[in-house]
């Protein structure tokens, strides 16, 4: 039963949007208030948004209703950004529109649209977007764009804060900014006039403390997602450049992305990487320094364990294996056009670092199977972990970074720091040339002795990375409920205040994804945390990354795979627990439609799966156990019997076909429907479509 505020809100939603959009089911609402975070809340409400008009209405009922609201693209977020336990407003189907401008240089894109699918509008034209998030085959452009969301090679220079040329957003009371469009600016400008104030008195603040001034500029050289973009407020002076820019990295918390325009960038044709080992950790981030004034698209560091964990693949060299523990990896990429200037590009690379002995040579290739086999080694180490981990536990990636100069040292203390918490499976990789570390380990929730395992290792990553290195807590995956606690830590009270006072511009009531961000509340990221129990061997290492919803047939008409899996794990945990046979009872009643009928199980999820989990087969399976014992038996029976099961249908359609012809399409669908309704269903309706059996097929011949 939901409570009579939110009963109030799907009531008046239901007048202007579809009621069959509008989820209140128990089996709904937790397929769809599922990220890939390791934070659980189940939304009271799920509203699958279709256009801007439906949010402004549900923005407007919802503030007079005093409800929050979370926003959702993909759900691929990892810090606890994208999930709420009040109403979640899904803005994916529907949201689909681009619009290519001024020749190329620009793309208008909706928030629905994936990043790679973006992309390939652009492909044809030797371009794309900056932003390239190792998720950007699933999340979408609301999620790249609020989470400032980066890769391996678009830095600190091609990211969305940097190549956002317009945005048009939806306000906590409705109104619409539209920054390509003169009229809205002019009109937001006229209404709005004490929010712009506000923003302005925050920039003449900011410009007129040195201190503060010169702390945002530095702490923005590196990549940085703790808290706002508070950036935009040195980086620019016209109000409305300050509030577009402040919209990137402000995790659904300060207003409803509609669109967004971004600059576009060259894709380079030709692309060619190494693998070059170093003998120490400090030598490759040594290393790294220099690159940074070389011609190089990326800079991926891998250290020994991330080495060991591909060494076993067919196509690593035999070396790895006898690599010395203290060994380190640079995966240098360049690219370009031309494949002269790309030649002269590796030279560079290597002049530039020839004072740095490497473990063995190293040569630069394009070979695709030796460059996919580089990168395999890079991209492989998420599903490793994620393959290799206990039942029941969960994969965190750890997203921080340092001023380069303190790389290796900061390298070596967070290795410290694991073995100091026994996190042995801890792999260390990342974007080397923005200091961007990306550490992934399993982790158990389940008691409350790992709990404090866990609490005790973020208070002292937050001290290494903010006393030790000044560095940021995240990099690129955005704050979430993860690092709210720790946004004061690291960036100081006044700062803090700022970012408070920018929430309170946009949302003073504090509807708008609540606690994200930020959150009062110091234990926020030890809280919510989400359970992980067992239930079948195909599906348990599932990782709910999202990274299947794109290639589901089924997502959006009912469940993805990622969805199937969230369920069938609640129902485990039901049955196990026996806690809430009621909850139990409702998921079961939707379960076989959503779950099992609608999905095609043609295993299309498993190719894009980073632990290769096919969730068709799963299903294949669950269908199997559902089976009572008739249908068991019939099923064997019709098994058993092929030719002569095939030799009835042929009769009976034969039969049919001989019906139709005698009463005509009319009759005959009046008399198919009143057997189906007299039947209670049990009798199959008849289509004018059906076919006519055929002849057997003669195989003797
Ligand atoms: C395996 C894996 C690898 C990843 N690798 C990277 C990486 O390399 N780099 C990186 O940066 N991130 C990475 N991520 C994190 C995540 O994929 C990105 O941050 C991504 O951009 C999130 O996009 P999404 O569409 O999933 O957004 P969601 O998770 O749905 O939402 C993200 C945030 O955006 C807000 N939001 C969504 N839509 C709107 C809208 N229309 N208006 C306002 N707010 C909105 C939400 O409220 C939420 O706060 C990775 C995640 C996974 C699972
Ligand atoms: S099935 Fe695979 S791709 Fe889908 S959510 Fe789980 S781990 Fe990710």
């Amino acid at each position: 039963m939901l409570a009579p505020s939110y009963q109030k809100l799907k009531d008046i939603l239901s007048v202007t949007i579809d009621s069959k959009r509008i989820l209140t089911n128990p089996l709904q609402t937790l397929a769809y208030g599922t990220d890939a975070s390791f934070y659980r809340l189940i939304p009271k409400i799920v509203i699958l948004a279709h256009n801007e008009a439906e949010v402004i209405e549900i923005i407007k009922q919802a503030k007079k209703l005093d409800i929050a609201l979370t926003f959702r693209a993909a759900g691929t977020s990892l810090s606890g950004q994208a999930i709420t336990d009040s109403v979640l407003v899904v803005a994916t189907h529907g949201w689909k529109n681009f619009e290519l401008l001024e020749e190329n240089k620009k793309i208008k894109l909706e928030p629905g649209i994936v990043g790679a699918r973006a992309n390939t509008f652009l492909a044809p034209h030797g371009l794309k977007i900056g932003p390239d998030p190792a998720s950007i085959g699933a999340c979408m452009i609301g999620g790249i764009v609020a989470n400032n969301a980066s890769g391996m090679c678009c830095g600190t220079a091609q990211n969305s804060y940097q190549t956002i040329a317009d945005i048009r957003i939806v306000l906590h009371d409705g109104t619409v900014l539209d920054t390509a469009d003169a009229k809205s600016v002019d009109a937001f400008k006229k209404n709005q006039t004490d929010l712009i104030q506000e923003i302005e008195n925050l920039r003449d603040q900011i410009k007129s403390d040195e201190t503060l001034y010169n702390q945002i500029k530095n702490k923005f050289k590196i990549k940085n997602t703790t808290g706002y973009s508070i950036n935009a407020l040195v980086d620019y002076q016209d109000s409305i450049e300050i509030i577009k820019h402040l919209m990137v990295g402000s995790e659904g918390t300060l207003a409803f992305i509609s669109n967004v325009t971004f600059k576009t960038i060259i894709d380079e044709k030709h692309k060619s990487c190494s693998l070059i080992f170093f003998n120490t950790i400090k030598d490759a981030c040594n290393a790294t320094i220099l690159l940074k004034s070389a011609p190089v698209a990326a800079v991926e560091l891998l250290d020994r364990e991330s080495i060991r964990s591909v060494e076993n693949d067919d196509d690593a060299p035999a070396y790895f294996k006898t690599l010395p523990e203290s060994a380190c990896a640079l995966l240098v990429e360049c690219r370009d056009n031309d494949v002269t200037v790309l030649k002269e590009k590796q030279d560079a690379i290597r002049l530039q670092i020839q004072s740095i002995p490497t473990y063995t040579n190293y040569e630069f290739t394009s070979n695709p199977k030796q460059y996919y086999f580089n990168w395999k080694a890079r991209k492989g180490l998420l599903p490793t972990v994620g393959g290799l981990r206990k039942n029941g536990t969960t994969v965190i990636i750890e997203d921080v970074a340092f001023p380069l100069p303190q790389l290796a040292d900061a390298c070596l203390e967070l290795k410290d720091l694991f073995k100091k918490y026994e996190y042995h499976d801890a792999v260390l990789f990342g974007h080397a040339l923005e200091g961007n570390l990306h550490f992934v380990f399993s982790q158990d929730f389940s008691n409350q002795a790992e709990v404090d395992r866990y609490e005790k290792l973020m208070s002292e990553l937050a001290v290494l990375v903010v006393d030790r290195f000044n560095g940021s807590l995240k990099a690129e995956h955005g704050t979430g409920r993860n690092m709210a606690p720790f946004v004061e830590k690291e960036w100081g009270a006044t700062a803090y205040e700022i970012m408070k006072r920018i929430k309170n511009i946009f949302d003073p009531n504090n509807k708008i994804n609540p606690d994200v961000l930020i959150n009062p509340d110091p234990k926020a990221h030890l809280k919510n945390l989400k359970p992980m129990p067992e239930s079948h061997a195909i599906v348990d290492k599932c990782m709910e990354c999202g990274f299947c919803e794109p290639h589901c047939v089924s997502e959006g008409l009912t469940l993805s795979p990622r969805q199937r899996i969230v369920i069938a794990r609640e129902i485990s945990r039901l049955e196990e627990s026996h806690d809430n046979p009621q909850r139990l009872a409702d998921i079961r009643k939707d379960v076989t439609y959503q779950l099992d009928e609608t999905c095609a199980t043609d295993g299309l999820c498993a190719l894009a799966c980073p632990v290769h989990i096919d969730t068709g087969k799963f299903v294949k399976t669950w269908r199997a156990n559902e089976l009572n014992d008739s249908n068991k038996k019939a099923g064997a029976f019709i098994g058993s019997h092929m030719a002569e099961t095939t030799a009835v249908m042929r009769t009976g359609l034969k039969m049919v076909s001989f019906f139709h012809s005698l009463f005509g399409t009319k009759i005959m669908t009046t008399l198919s429907n009143g057997f189906h309704f007299i039947s209670f269903g049990k009798v199959p309706k008849w289509i004018p479509e059906m076919p006519k059996g055929a002849n057997k097929i003669n195989t003797k011949n």
